[in-house]
């Protein structure tokens, strides 16, 4: 019928495909699915672990009267059925969606590889709307525990998973992490995006010697020292803020000739005695014996340079969008952003949508990312009821 099994290695794993219909019924109906069609095999088998992220554990009891492919004393059984949606990412934009997908009782799996978002490292979050501040680790912990309040039969949260591969199936879709696949007739791709980093000679080979992109990590290792921040963005200016909390001096290193940061922001860290900012000044080396000593840098309308002797550079000088596994499903921009309708947040493939720091999105902010996963989820909401018709 609908099984196809195989043994798998040495020790007898067997891995059976239960091809269920969509949605396949109830998760009681999938598990005794899957223990009848075990037991059908020969031997007797049980339940050792209770589904989670898909996956199911069947205990072999017996093998005295089994079939020889079955004669083996542990057997795993994946299960694979098609889901409503996948949600890749655990940031704002992933949760915000896992949250308006439970309460709809869409049937939805998060991968993500872990929960919170790029601001988790952030000191103070003063814009999340609705909490004059919070710590970036605490926004993380409401986070995880507003989606955590809808674990259960409807929404399966997999964290420690990386998405690696995103494909269609028939009836759907198929994202492949290191250790399983997980289907669905909908995907949203909240993915975000991770640090750019600093392309000068000498800033690969002091990495984690001097040169970091964590101020919250790394930043009080460099109390009382003279310390640079290079970018010009929000994340630059906030870093900045962070150090002059002990740092001896920080030098704030911007390419153009404006910040780019929130004008109050700028204004709060350009008042500080301990900083000095240099606009229109890019790096151009990092040097250093053991660690960091110094950064020479360049003005770019003189062509003037300075060696500025510090023992820290902390780059902010951008993001890369966590799209890669997905570029040849849907159309990406130019710098690799999933190309989407502001209105829907569809891309160019039907059954998948984006939203937040990966997408082409004009804005990145946790606010922004979390109301483009709610308004994917209604739209993906929608599709799937028409799909039902
Ligand atoms: C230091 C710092 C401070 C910031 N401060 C602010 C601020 O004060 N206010 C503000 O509004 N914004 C701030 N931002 C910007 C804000 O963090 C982002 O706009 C927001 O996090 C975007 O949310 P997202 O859900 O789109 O993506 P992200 O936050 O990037 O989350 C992406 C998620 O996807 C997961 N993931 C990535 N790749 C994969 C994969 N292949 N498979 C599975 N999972 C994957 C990650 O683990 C993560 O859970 C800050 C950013 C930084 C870096």
């Amino acid at each position: 019928m609908f099984v196809s099994a195989q043994n798998t290695s040495a020790f007898g794993l067997v891995n059976l495909f239960p091809t269920l219909a969509h949605g396949g019924g109830t998760d009681a109906y999938r598990e005794s699915f899957i223990l009848n069609t075990a037991r059908s095999g020969g031997g007797d088998f049980r339940f050792s672990k209770s589904f989670s992220c898909s996956t199911y554990e069947v205990e072999h009891l017996a093998s005295r009267d089994s079939n020889p492919q079955y004669g083996i004393l542990g057997i795993l059984l994946y299960s694979k059925y098609m889901n409503d949606l996948i949600i890749i990412g655990g940031g704002p934009a992933g949760i915000a969606a896992g949250v308006y997908a439970a309460r709809k009782r869409v049937k939805t799996v998060v991968l993500t590889e872990e929960i919170g978002g790029q601001s988790t490292v952030s000191d103070g979050i003063e814009n999340w709307i609705g909490t004059v501040k919070i710590a970036g680790s605490e926004l993380a912990e409401a986070l995880r525990s507003h989606l955590d309040a809808y674990k259960g039969d409807v929404l399966e949260i997999c964290e420690g998973e990386r998405v690696t591969g995103l494909e269609r199936v028939p009836g759907g879709f198929k994202a492949t992490t290191a250790g399983k696949s997980v289907e669905a007739r909908a995907v949203l791709i909240a993915s975000g995006a991770g640090r750019k980093k600093l392309m000068v000679p000498g800033a690969d080979i002091f990495e984690h010697k001097g040169v970091t992109y964590c101020a919250s990590c790394d930043g009080p290792m460099f109390s009382g020292q003279d310390v640079a921040v290079v970018g010009g963005g929000n994340a630059g200016l906030e870093t900045a803020a962070q150090l002059l909390a002990y740092a001896k001096s920080v030098t704030l290193i911007h390419r153009r000739g404006e910040f780019k940061a929130d004008a109050i922001t700028v204004e709060k860290v350009l008042g500080h005695a301990n900083l000095t900012a240099l606009t229109d000044t890019e790096p151009v080396e990092v040097h250093g014996e053991k660690f960091v000593t110094g950064m020479t840098v360049k003005n770019v309308k003189t062509g003037e340079t300075t060696l500025l002797p510090v023992t820290g550079v902390f780059v902010e000088v951008g993001v890369i969008p966590n799209t890669d596994y997905v570029k040849e499903l849907v159309t990406l921009d130019e710098v690799g952003r999933v190309v989407t309708d502001a209105r829907s947040q569809r891309t160019s493939v039907e059954g998948i949508w984006a939203a937040g720091d990966c997408t082409d999105e004009l804005y990145h902010q946790n606010n922004i990312a979390a109301g483009d996963g709610v308004k994917a989820l209604e739209d993906i909401y929608q599709w799937l009821a028409r799909q039902e018709k």
